[in-house]
């Protein structure tokens, strides 16, 4: 790019663009990154360097970058049909991508409800959950259980739904009627720190004592992630989803799979929920349905919550405009196509454990705590004790991921995030594509830049 062209980009950033949770006076003293291109599992900035995208953007580019066949399937789609709403009608590839999706998704989970994103379907299951019950004789169920420190989304419903007060306080009062429980974290886990099954037991009976606490009459959902992400990753204890079950059978509570990272091969299977065998009640889902050529995400209910809406005058009073675009969801039917042609979700399996074993090595280093997740999704917990397991906080924590960590890592080739939602974590879920050589680069520009970090403290 000529230099004219790129000052006057960073100028109109800094002038015109209102970046998403951005603190714009980072860009007083640096540049504005510009990311012009992909190609595989790699981003371009402006000034042509060249980055390991081991976030797969914001955990949607499933494939990668610079696949043509998906750009082809939307400028084939937007020259048939660009536009068509699912406001009492439909379109073919909307229909096609429904039935395939029913298909995959676990048990009697067959219908889908379109949206636009990931924090659309959350709303879409919560105001699911409210009249299905208002229709079937149980209008108090309305309140959701969540997680502590997990992530549901921004419009107002979802961010009721997220465990994280700092991220609320400035909007409240957000929607009432939302409860936070404990989530899986073992590594800091307040009870049962020695035994994983027990102490997962545990977390799910913290379920059954706020439906308690509540009035289970009251109570219509519970929104669990099959592993949670904000916090650093957290895989469910083994036997966990299975007493969620239980329990929400025994209270008449849905069981909502937030699946907007876990789901299409994040975690080597369509959805999370297969992988960790329980069966929910509807399935949110965003992000890799697309591998992020076009926007969509998806509520996928079981049969028996779309019933009361398929009779006399009876309808979900409910939409997005552009849920379910044809553009959106012919480019999710040729993903689709290319994860079962190319076996992406075989070579998740057949690599996800070279992928802990490689980003296991960094333990070695006095600042890494923890290495957990599953698949191509993990969290490296920093501490600043590893005996102690003490955490950094306040200043600390804001001098290392902002001042240093973020940048140093981007400086170096690789594009992650250092994340202090919850004790400070760097995230990782590169591209499904992804083998031992981009395994390799992450660990070592890690291993560089958090030596770096622990030396400067
Ligand atoms: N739910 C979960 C578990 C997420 O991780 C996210 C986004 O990262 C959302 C919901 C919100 O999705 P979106 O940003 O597409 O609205």
């Amino acid at each position: 790019m000529a230099t004219g062209d790129y000052d006057h980009l960073q100028q109109a950033a800094r002038d015109h663009l209102w970046m998403h949770f951005t603190r714009h006076s980072s860009f007083e003293d640096h540049d504005v990154p510009i990311i012009v291109r992909g190609e595989g599992a790699y981003i371009y900035d402006a000034k042509g360097r060249r980055y390991l995208d081991a976030l797969a953007g914001l955990f949607v580019s499933q494939l990668g970058h610079g696949r043509t066949e998906l750009a082809e399937a939307a400028a084939k789609q937007a020259k048939e049909l660009a536009f068509m709403p699912l406001w009492s009608y439909a379109h073919p590839s909307a229909i096609q991508l429904a039935e395939r999706v029913a298909q995959k998704a676990p048990g009697d989970l067959n219908r889908v409800f379109f949206s636009s994103g990931g924090g659309e379907s959350v709303e879409t299951a919560w105001k699911l959950a409210k009249n299905y019950y208002k229709l079937t004789g149980k209008p108090m169920k309305h309140k959701v259980i969540s997680r502590s420190i997990a992530y549901h989304g921004t419009t107002q419903g979802a961010l009721s739904i997220t465990g994280l007060p700092g991220l609320k306080a400035v909007f409240e009062p957000l929607v009432p009627s939302t409860f936070r429980v404990p989530n899986t974290n073992f590594y800091r886990a307040p009870q049962h720190g020695d035994d994983l099954e027990a102490f997962g037991r545990w977390a799910a009976d913290q379920i059954a004592v706020a439906i308690e606490d509540e009035g289970p009459e009251t109570v219509a959902a519970v929104f669990l992630e099959p592993v949670q992400n904000a916090g650093g990753c957290f895989p469910p204890p083994p036997g966990y989803f299975q007493r969620v079950r239980e329990i929400c059978d025994t209270y008449d509570v849905l069981l909502v799979s937030d699946e907007v990272i876990c789901a299409f091969g994040r975690l080597g299977h369509y959805f999370g929920a297969e992988r960790y065998d329980y069966q929910p009640d509807m399935i949110t889902c965003a992000k890799g349905i697309t591998s992020g050529y076009a926007p969509l995400g998806a509520m996928i209910a079981s049969d028996r919550l779309m019933e009361p809406f398929l009779k006399g005058h009876a309808s979900f009073a409910h939409g997005y405009t552009f849920g379910g675009h044809p553009v959106s969801t012919a480019v999710a039917m040729a993903n689709l196509d290319i994860f079962e042609n190319e076996k992406v979700f075989e070579h998740v399996l057949a690599n996800q454990d070279a992928f802990r074993t490689t980003l296991e090595r960094l333990k070695d280093l006095p600042i890494v705590g923890d290495v957990r997740g599953d698949g191509y999704f993990y969290g490296i917990e920093l501490v600043k004790d590893k005996a102690t397991k003490e955490t950094f906080e306040g200043d600390e924590a804001e001098k290392l991921l902002r001042g240093y960590l973020s940048k140093a890592l981007y400086d170096e080739g690789l594009y992650c995030r250092a994340d202090d939602r919850g004790d400070p974590v760097v995230q990782l879920a590169p591209p499904l594509i992804c083998d031992q050589t981009h395994f390799d680069e992450i660990e070592q520009i890690l291993r560089t830049v958090l030596d770096k970090a622990w030396s400067m403290l």
